[in-house]
């Protein structure tokens, strides 16, 4: 067979293909015809959960959406996210930790008195309908701890405002969370620089 009709050939499958393809995905797009907020579950030991929480509060708020962020960490290394939203972005709310909690858990009642107080900026945004995206990041070692009671979280994510989409990241969580929430997506741990030596960046890992 001459090139061209190799190409002429391979033209039509792939015309065929997408044209099985765009009925598919169409027949997709007509049967999603529920409108409300998306809750999202990202996890998995793979980095790029945080960051992709974060892609979405970009996104919403280049629709002009108000935004909330509660970070469940202990704010020992400052991120470029923290300062960007702090100092660029006062109509964004944001709190973090920061106090109290230590991943070795040396003072559990304080670590406990802390996410007790996180969660309560969490809730405020949980329960005003003026949030259209909430991001609450790492809050699953909280439920991972038993820092936090998970029935009393899973029923702020399920009362929400109906409008309101949630964004929760961490690792693990567990299964009641990943079942209360509609979009559950696992980043799985190909490899990591950090483990060939490769020193945390700015703007890429913090
Ligand atoms: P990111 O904030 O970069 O999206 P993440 O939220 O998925 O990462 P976390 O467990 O919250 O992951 O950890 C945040 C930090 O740890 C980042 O600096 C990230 O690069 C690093 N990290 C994430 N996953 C791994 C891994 N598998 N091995 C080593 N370091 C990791
Ligand atoms: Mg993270």
């Amino acid at each position: 067979m001459s090139t061209d009709a190799n190409d002429t050939r391979k033209d039509g499958k792939h015309k065929r293909a997408m044209e099985k393809q765009k009925t598919k995905v169409d027949a997709n797009i007509e049967a999603a015809n529920i409108e409300r907020g998306v809750s999202v579950l990202l996890t998995g030991n793979g980095k790029g959960k945080s960051s992709s929480a974060f892609g979405m509060v970009m996104r919403a708020l280049g629709y002009g959406q108000r935004v909330g962020v509660v970070q469940f960490i202990k704010g020992v290394q400052l991120s470029g996210e923290e300062i960007y939203l702090r100092d660029r972005c006062p109509d964004v709310y944001f709190y973090q930790m920061g106090t109290g909690f230590t991943w070795n858990t040396q003072d559990r009642s304080g670590d406990i008195a802390a996410a007790k107080t996180t969660w309560q900026h969490a809730l405020t945004l949980l329960s005003d309908p003026s949030y259209d995206l909430v991001v609450l990041d790492e809050l699953t070692y909280m439920l991972a701890y038993d820092y936090l009671d998970k029935e009393a979280v899973i029923e702020a994510i399920n009362n929400r405002p109906v409008e309101q989409s949630l964004v929760v990241t961490g690792r693990g969580g567990g299964s009641e969370l990943r079942d209360a929430v509609d979009t559950v997506s696992e980043v799985k741990d190909i490899k990591h620089g950090f483990t060939a030596g490769l020193k945390a960046r700015k703007g890429v890992d913090f």
